[in-house]
């Protein structure tokens, strides 16, 4: 439901790095529509229990609870009729078919939110959130602050060394840093042209 038209669906998404607050604004939005006496069904990922099974849990430790689905495909057979907002946290794990199972969602006038890291440790666009980001009809993009220089983050910086895309719960393994700061491992993806070494300005021509 959208909160400015009742009754007509729409989606949200809450975009940026990790430590940016995805988690504390989605659990603030969530709450709040729960005290204007909407139905509320919450959903995660189950990859990521890093905290609890069954809540959602901020940084800062604030929480809510939540349904833990392994797949996209289970959402929709666990949606209750009567739920009037949906949010989804951690969507970059889940695959390319939840921008569908929301814009199903919104069509049937619930309001959906959505948040998720835009990006991976890389920059590299992440999962499903593109296109989320593409069909929403509000997106808020958050920043942290940047670990290396207290300037606004966008980015999120591993600090060790994996082949894994995702390494989940392990603490110190990830702060935030902003476009100056952010340090890519290895060479960026061929698919990805706008990746280039921080600190390094694109060659100018020379005349
Ligand atoms: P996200 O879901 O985006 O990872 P959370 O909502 O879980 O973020 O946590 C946000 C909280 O993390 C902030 O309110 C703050 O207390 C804490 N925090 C820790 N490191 C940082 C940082 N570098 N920048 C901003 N907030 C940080
Ligand atoms: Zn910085």
């Amino acid at each position: 439901m959208n909160p400015t038209r009742p009754g007509a669906g729409w989606i949200e998404v809450i975009a940026g790095p990790m430590f940016s607050g995805k988690s504390e604004e989605l659990i603030r939005l969530l709450k709040r529509a729960a005290i204007a006496r909407q139905r509320v069904q919450v959903f995660k990922p189950k990859l990521d229990n890093r905290y609890s099974d069954g809540d959602i849990v901020s940084h800062s430790m604030m929480r809510i609870p939540c349904e833990m689905v392994e797949r996209t495909d289970e959402i929709l057979p666990r949606l209750d009729p009567r739920t009037e907002v949906v949010g989804i946290d951690e969507a970059q794990f889940f695959d390319e078919t939840l921008p569908g199972v929301c814009g199903h969602l919104a069509n049937l006038g619930k309001r959906v939110i959505v948040a998720g890291l835009d990006m991976d440790f890389r920059g590299v666009p992440f999962g499903p959130m593109p296109t989320l980001l593409a069909v929403a009809e509000e997106v808020h993009k958050i920043h942290a602050i940047c670990t290396s220089c207290g300037a606004p983050a966008a980015y999120t910086q591993r600090l060790i060394q994996s082949d894994e895309l995702v390494v989940v719960g392990a603490a110190g393994a990830y702060e935030a840093r902003c476009r100056r700061c952010h340090e890519p491992e290895g060479a960026p993806p061929a698919s990805e042209p706008w990746l280039f070494s921080p600190g390094e300005p694109a060659e100018e021509e020379s005349s």
